[in-house]
């Protein structure tokens, strides 16, 4: 790296790391020299999962929030409005002479891949690129099992995160300022992103009611929850219906808050704690510090399988029947299933963009396990209507209840909205509150209408099938349904393997990739058959490294299966359903070099307008505006997930063949004890 000097002028690119506290990036550039703060609005490259309407509101109040702070530090944040980052960063690099480019880690599959080709074309241009860690403890590739394989179940993952040798790095203070660089430089406002359009914001100033964006504010709601709620948080946290969790999570969705940060103070309070001998607080914050291991975990099983936000963790979903049914998905958006719990919880989906994380388990187990819906479009609803929506988490979240995971629910496992709705609303206040049609209803029926007396009914003000749906599934016919689904499942995938064995191609039984369900993106979404490597005569060339560098996963090298599909060779995983067994090939943590000269990234994408077809799909969570339940309560009409079926054929990515490391639940009591109380740790995620 060439030395540094007080002329030297680096370009801090912002993404999702919005604040001036323990952000790397920005304290490394204005230690050595002039600084340019960028955030660069690229709806093109975001795709499938540009950000809904309320994540978006929240993403421009936090850069609002940010230029005032980088102002007042002395250098403004300049804003652009591009088709391509990469165009646009080195536009600013030309127009400025800026030498150097910083930016924090971003782990999300589609970020990964933008992010390498843009340090890639950079370092090309002769422009040092320097990334950093501003969102985890831990970099994904630092956490690895005595073999060097990462981990497949949280418990794990979770216990050598607290018991690596050095605790997660102090976080850092604000610059004390920035130095400005003097030159011209070209940018729009944050109102000509287009962040939210007119008929967006009446919706958004009730957004405005309830949360605060921004670092300051972030800053703010830690302390309060650190002083406050945390003490009780394990008490507290399934109560579905109070503001008993920290409500960090949109913070945290955009970097407004330092999860080093939040885990040292945090960390403080617990010493304190245990010198009072405040068991059960104490207790509480290490509830609470696997709920932040959780979002570390999102990020951990996003960089080493990077195909999670498409396709299940256990290879054996793939074959299972999902019901292509867009008038249950309706239902489902709606909250008009006829189960209370899951309609409220849609309901306040939908007008607050929020949902307690019990909640989201309750509907989303609803969606796979009653409805048979393919998770993935459970996951992208999430995604276009939370206003913390965050992929990792949403794919962690989805793949946890739908049986997708090690360590997640059974597939197998289907719970009662009824019971379920006594023991989290055991007085119905909540479903009383989001639907107000069955207000009237006393306790004892809240949560069954449909066994009701006529009478009750009746004095209610509910006419069943009316004004409130009867169950869309009977419980005995879901589980009958469920449990017919993963018998088809087991004979598909045994009808799968025997072809496979006999040696014929793969896919004849895997109704997945005929339907689409499994396997919808496009193309360009496909973060594993994207990139290729790059050979220089014989030779795999790399770029250089720094120790700051940010590990990618190996997308790139994967056993190409036939000439028209690649999938990922780095992760195989199979699950026997006997023996829960999951095996995982061995992951390789070199960085590859991804085929990707200038021209080709900044050239518009052949498949462009399709690419804002795929868009579409937030614009029905933009669209409160136009229709209204009876209740007042705005709804979806046509919510229809843009998943384009893939054709048979095409260049589908299958989960790869067997390798022998074997991983088992069984084997899950040999662990070591946990440093943070591994003994309250259940054997299942609890997301
Ligand atoms: C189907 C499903 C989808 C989900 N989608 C999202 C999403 O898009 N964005 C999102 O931030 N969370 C998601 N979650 C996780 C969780 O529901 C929310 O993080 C949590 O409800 C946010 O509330 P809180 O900040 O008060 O959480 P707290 O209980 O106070 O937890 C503190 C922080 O820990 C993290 N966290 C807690 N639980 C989880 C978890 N299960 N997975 C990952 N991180 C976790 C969050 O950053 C959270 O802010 C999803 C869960 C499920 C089951």
């Amino acid at each position: 790296m060439p030395e540094t000097t007080m002329a030297t002028c680096t370009i801090v690119w912002f993404r999702r790391d919005l604040r001036i506290e323990d952000n790397p990036a920005l304290a490394a550039a204005a230690r050595v020299g002039s600084v340019i703060p960028v955030f660069i609005w690229c709806p093109k490259e975001e795709g499938q999962f540009l950000p809904g309407r309320a994540s978006r509101w929240w993403l421009k109040q936090s850069l609002i929030h940010l230029n005032e702070s980088l102002t007042n530090l002395g250098a403004p944040l300049v804003f652009r409005k591009s088709d391509h980052v990469l165009a646009a960063l080195l536009d600013i690099a030309e127009a400025t002479g800026a030498n150097q480019i910083f930016y924090n880690h971003l782990y999300d599959p589609i970020s990964l891949v933008r992010d390498h080709q843009v340090k890639q074309c950079l370092s090309r241009a002769g422009i040092i690129v320097n990334s950093f860690n501003a969102d985890l403890l831990y970099e994904p590739w630092e956490v690895n099992d005595e073999k060097g394989q990462p981990f497949t179940t949280f418990r794990e993952f979770w216990v050598k995160c607290m018991d690596m040798p050095a605790e997660p790095g102090a976080p850092t203070l604000p610059p004390k300022r920035i130095l400005k660089f003097s030159g011209p430089l070209r940018s729009c406002s944050v109102e000509d992103l287009d962040l939210e359009d007119e008929l967006e914001k009446d919706s958004n100033a009730l957004l405005a009611r309830a949360w605060a964006p921004g670092w300051a504010n972030a800053d703010r709601a830690l302390e309060t929850f650190i002083n406050g709620p945390l003490m009780v948080y394990g008490a507290n946290s399934r109560k579905v219906d109070t503001a008993t969790t920290s409500l960090l999570s949109p913070h945290l969705h955009y970097g407004e808050l330092s999860v080093r940060k939040i885990f040292h103070n945090v960390r403080m309070k617990q010493i304190l704690w245990v010198k009072e001998g405040k068991v059960d607080a104490e207790e509480s914050v290490n509830l609470f510090l696997r709920a932040i291991g959780l979002r570390e975990y999102s990020r951990y099983l996003s960089f080493n399988f990077p195909f999670t936000h498409e396709r299940s963790l256990l290879s054996s979903l793939k074959f299972f029947p999902w019901r292509v049914d867009e008038g249950y998905f309706k239902a489902w958006r709606l909250g008009k299933t006829g189960y209370p719990l899951v309609d409220a919880g849609m309901r306040e989906l939908w007008a607050s963009g929020w949902m307690h994380s019990q909640i989201r388990v309750i509907t989303s187990s609803f969606c796979v396990k009653f409805l048979l819906l393919p998770w993935r479009w459970g996951m992208k609803y999430f995604w276009d209507t939370l206003l913390d929506a965050d992929l990792e988490s949403d794919v962690l979240g989805w793949q946890y209840i739908s049986g997708s995971l090690p360590d997640g629910h059974e597939l197998d496992r289907i719970d009662n909205p009824q019971i379920e709705g006594y023991r989290f609303d055991p007085y119905g206040e909540y479903v009383r509150r989001w639907l107000p049609e069955l207000s009237r209803l006393p306790t004892e029926w809240i949560h069954h209408p449909w066994d009701a007396p006529p009478s009750v009914l009746h004095a209610a003000g509910i006419e069943l099938g009316s004004n409130y749906p009867r169950p869309i599934v009977e419980i005995t016919a879901a589980r009958e349904r469920l449990q017919r689904a993963l018998s088809d499942m087991w004979a598909n995938e045994a009808a799968n393997k025997a072809t496979l064995a006999n040696g014929l191609e793969e896919g004849l039984g895997d109704t997945i990739e005929v339907q689409g369900a499994e396997n919808g993106f496009p193309l360009s979404m496909d973060v594993d058959i994207g990139p290729e490597t790059v050979h220089r005569g014989n030779q795999v060339s790399f770029w250089a490294k720094s120790p700051h560098d940010q590990m990618v996963p190996t997308m790139a090298n994967g056993v190409t299966r036939s000439a028209s599909g690649a999938f990922p060779g780095n992760v195989d995983i199979f699950r026997n359903r006997q023996e829960n067994v999951l095996r995982v090939a061995p992951i390789e943590q070199k960085v590859q070099v991804l085929s990707s000269d200038f021209e080709r990234a900044v050239a518009p994408s052949p498949d462009a307008e399709h690419e804002n077809d795929d868009m579409d799909s937030t614009a029905e969570s933009s669209s409160a505006r136009d229709l209204t339940l009876a209740l007042g309560l705005p709804v979806c009409s046509q919510y229809v997930p843009v998943f384009p079926v893939r054709q048979s054929g095409s260049q589908v990515p299958l989960v790869p063949d067997l390798h022998p490391v074997l991983i088992s639940r069984q084997h899950s009591h040999m662990l070591p004890v946990m440093k943070l109380e591994a003994s309250k740790v259940e054997n299942q995620i609890e997301c």
